[in-house]
């Protein structure tokens, strides 16, 4: 789905050179590295915060501890989507509210949200899925009526730009009161291993979410409030700030990789192509197809005969997972969720594909028959 090694290889001079810079200086910790690259990040994505953290759930739960949500607060969760979120939510005693997502976009349906809403809603979760953002304008609107936080998790479309009905646009993860990431290998700006971090506009909660980090301090041993201990390598930090640099280009390869399975995939009866938002840059971190006539595992199947890979981001939604069985509270209904949970299959897209990979899994998919 995805070739590491290879985009390693094409960055290896200045990538081994940053580590082995790690390695000599033996900085293993908050070396400074971490600073610099939170530095170019904030620069990147025109935020003044950003804190790093160990991984993009970590980062998740961290925003909600620095918004002091309280067990029993509710929060309203998309249902097709990673568990990251809704997985935070319930540990810190809150209450996940699954709420619809567009069938176009895949994600958070913004005219379902107001009806989940009730006395004891705190926040939203939007998640920008798959390399697309949410529909950022609306779900602002409806958290500022309602006097809700809007989180925005955006490990997956980092570097996406949303757009406004006026026209400006604003990078992916910083529209909402705090936005979170994942530097997690597969992501779009991804490290050698775990990484996350937290951005924000705000002085306040950006200070509480770097003292949640590290332990509920900001003084060595002077614990002001409950934290937890999650911090990004130095190692991983430098390996960021060499593929930063990078990622509009990693971005760009993987759009010119969807535009030709586009092109070539478009108008034909037996699926439906990625749609995109009108107020979105599409990074197509996946590139999911709808199947239609319930023809999705034949395909796979088929793929894998012929040494495609391909997954199925995600084969239930969350009102569907055990574990979330006693939680959670359904906000609207669920049937989009369901049917996608049935229905998509992503391909495999990466930075580094080759002009006959893609040519080979085209072809291999027009010979598909059912
Ligand atoms: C990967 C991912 C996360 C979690 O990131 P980790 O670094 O693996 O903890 C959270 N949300 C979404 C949407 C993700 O894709």
């Amino acid at each position: 789905m995805v070739d590491l090694r290879r985009q390693y290889l094409r960055l290896r001079p200045d990538i081994d050179r940053a580590i082995s810079e790690v390695v000599g200086d033996a900085h293993f910790i908050n070396g400074p590295q971490v600073r610099r690259f939170a530095e170019s990040l904030e620069s990147y994505l025109e935020v003044p915060h950003v804190v790093t953290c160990g991984n993009g759930t970590d980062a998740l739960q961290i925003a909600l501890m620095a918004l002091d949500l309280r067990p029993g607060d509710e929060v309203i969760v998309p249902a097709f989507t990673y568990v990251a979120a809704a997985e935070v939510v319930a540990l810190l005693g809150l209450i996940p509210v699954w709420v619809d997502v567009d069938p176009a976009t895949f994600t958070i349906n913004p005219s379902l949200v107001e009806g989940a809403i009730s006395g004891k809603t705190k926040a939203i979760v939007a998640v920008h899925l798959f390399g697309q953002c949410a529909d950022m304008e609306p779900l602002m609107r409806i958290a500022n009526e309602n006097g809700l936080y809007l989180i925005e998790d955006n490990a997956q479309s980092l570097g996406a730009d949303y757009r406004f009905p006026d026209g400006h646009t604003r990078k992916a993860g910083t529209i909402g009161h705090i936005g979170t990431t994942s530097f997690f290998p597969s992501k779009p700006l991804a490290c050698f291993g775990d990484g996350g971090a937290l951005m924000t506009a705000d002085d306040y909660w950006a200070e509480r979410a770097r003292m949640i980090a590290s332990h509920g301090q900001k003084v060595k041993y002077h614990h002001q409030i409950l934290g937890c201990n999650s911090r990004l390598d130095t190692l991983q930090a430098a390996v960021l700030e060499v593929k930063l640099p990078h990622l509009a280009e990693f971005n760009a390869a993987r759009q010119a990789v969807a535009a030709r399975y586009d092109e070539a995939l478009r108008d034909d009866p037996r699926w439906i192509i990625p749609q995109r938002a009108g107020y979105s840059s599409h990074l197509y971190h996946q590139y999911t197809l709808r199947i239609n006539d319930r023809q999705r595992d034949g395909l796979r199947d088929f793929l894998a005969s012929k040494g495609i890979p391909s997954m199925i981001y995600y084969p239930l939604p969350m009102q569907k997972q055990e574990a979330f069985y006693g939680f959670a509270r359904k906000g609207s209904t669920l049937d989009v969720a369901d049917s996608l949970s049935e229905t998509v299959l992503s391909l495999p897209i990466h930075t580094e594909m080759t002009d006959e990979e893609v040519l080979y899994i085209i072809d291999t998919i027009k010979r598909y028959e059912y």
